[in-house]
């Protein structure tokens, strides 16, 4: 009996060994590095005086950021000897190089950009390896990595429910950490109009909105750590809010004003209406001025054409002057007006690219974008055509097809949105993390969207996107090659308890598991 007992105890006991192996640097890195050896060696010691050589002014934030890192995991004063330094023989804006061994730290880095993904590696690397942090020591590691795609973009659309800065800033601080470099902002919708516009109070009054100080306070934000904003007004379509102010700017159709108060009724801004194009112009230069992003995002989705232009007397007398058969083609002449004036901002533009069909068969275009339009995949179903049509006519593509990237879906049957559902299909964390990237070389990266109708607040927001946001990170920066659905599994448990520990809210994935 006694004999027995102890045989379970042992067995127990491998039991915990086992996971315990599985501890270690790389057990919950997110996303997964380009490359990574674990050389046999000495382990580094953490020590009272370790010195940091760097390349960077003592008062860099950088520096303060590997402070923080270290202090988290070492405590305060505690850390390794370490070199800090920008590698000007290094290509490739984001490539870092990371290497421990038993006498040093080595952080090298193209840029401070590509320095500060590296110390999110690091932060994680040393999460990983609790077991020897908690001895003092830091496991050898050699890293190099680069991202697979230059942009790894999150949206959140503060228009449907709005969201103030600290909540965006908080959103901001957690996407840095999986290596995310763009968050678009969605800023104007059919429920509201959310950024401050030179010259135009009566567009803010009344509503909840940033103001051109609380951009410049999220740019900088965001910049610090090497994420882009990038700002959305949707036109010709999504226009209530613009229109509930602006009548005079709609097309004139029999139930203009009914259209105009019930938001996402479609209605749309006149494609004839030369006071249109008028506030169109100071809203673009406003918002060119306000974000050193290079991209302007004009929308150009959802625009119910039939139910607004195809009825318009003033859009039907265009189309007729230009010898047009479908009211679609006035998109073009849209288009043709805002893109002039986002080109002469010094700007490009995106659009949500739209085909003939919004289902398949889809065989072109809605519309002939030009070739310096960057176009976001995002119908279910149409992601196919669109790759095929993007490579064609040689427009940059951004990839969030609606079955892979769109986070504001349920991630499992019966779960949240809870309100305003309009029955959207479950995404899983699997289905998610098994987005197919291209290779073609106008595939610029990926996005998920966190569209607002059901998204009422920041925890709410960070529910929907966590973990499903992780998978996404991995798609944009993991090597196609090292991409594997079970190493990410095991992967997740630490990296959710890294969430756990910074408070922030993320379903667990239970279905993910073994159990
Ligand atoms: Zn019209």
């Amino acid at each position: 009996m006694f004999r027995k007992i102890i045989t379970i105890s042992l067995a127990v006991a491998a039991g915990i060994a086992v996971h315990a192996r599985e501890l270690g640097p790389t057990s919950v890195l997110m996303p997964m590095p380009a490359s990574v050896v674990m050389p046999s060696g000495k382990a580094l010691s953490v020590s009272d005086a370790a010195i940091v050589r760097s390349t960077l002014p003592s008062d860099h934030r950088l520096l303060s950021v590997y402070g923080e890192i270290m202090t988290r995991h070492f405590g305060d004063g505690a850390g390794v000897d370490a070199y800090i330094g920008v590698d000007t023989t290094m290509t490739g804006s984001e490539h870092y190089r990371l290497e421990v061994d038993s006498v040093s730290l080595r952080l090298c880095g193209a840029s401070e950009e590509a320095l500060f993904r590296g110390l999110q590696t690091l932060d994680q690397l040393l999460w990983g390896d609790a077991v020897m942090t908690a001895s003092g020591n830091v496991s050898p590691i050699i890293i190099d990595d680069a991202p697979a795609y230059p942009r790894r973009a999150l949206m959140l659309d503060p228009a449907r429910h709005f969201l103030p800065v600290d909540d965006v800033k908080r959103f901001i601080d957690v996407m840095a950490s999986y290596k995310y470099n763009v968050l678009q902002l969605h800023l104007t919708d059919d429920e509201g109009w959310r950024v401050a516009i030179e010259g135009h109070p009566e567009l803010t009054e009344g509503t909840d909105h940033y103001t051109a100080s609380d951009i410049a306070d999220l740019i900088d934000y965001a910049a610090q750590r090497y994420i882009e904003i990038v700002p959305e007004a949707d036109i010709p379509g999504h226009t209530s809010a613009v229109l509930g102010v602006h009548p005079g700017l709609g097309c004139h159709i029999a139930d203009s004003a009914a259209l105009a108060s019930a938001p996402g009724n479609g209605v749309m801004v006149c494609a004839a209406n030369d006071s249109v194009y008028a506030l169109y112009d100071d809203v673009i230069r406003s918002i060119a001025s306000m974000f050193p992003s290079p991209y302007i995002h004009l929308g150009g989705d959802e625009a119910a054409i039939e139910r607004n232009w195809a009825l318009c007397a003033d859009c039907r007398r265009m189309m007729s002057e230009r010898g047009y058969t479908d009211a679609a083609q006035l998109m073009n002449d849209f288009f043709g007006r805002m893109l002039a004036t986002v080109r002469s901002c010094g700007k490009k533009a995106i659009l949500w690219c739209e085909l003939d069909n919004i289902y398949m068969p889809a065989e072109k275009y809605l519309m002939e974008y030009p070739a310096d339009v960057t176009l976001v995949t995002w119908r279910n179903g149409l992601t196919p055509k669109c790759i095929e049509l993007a490579a064609a006519h040689g427009n940059p593509l951004l990839m969030a097809p609606g079955e892979h990237a769109y986070l504001d879906y349920p991630q499992m049957r019966g779960d949240l949105p809870e309100h305003n559902n309009w029955g959207m299909p479950v995404t899983t964390l699997r289905q998610a993390y098994a987005i197919e990237m291209p290779s073609a070389a106008n595939v610029t990266g990926v996005m998920g969207t966190l569209w607002g109708e059901a998204i009422n607040d920041i925890n709410r927001a960070f529910y929907m996107a966590y973990p499903r946001a992780m998978a996404l990170a991995e798609a944009g920066w993991t090597p196609e090659s090292r991409r594997s659905w079970d190493s990410f599994r095991r992967r997740l448990p630490g990296a959710l308890g890294r969430l756990m520990e910074r408070g922030v809210s993320f379903r667990v994935p239970f279905e993910s598991f073994d159990r």
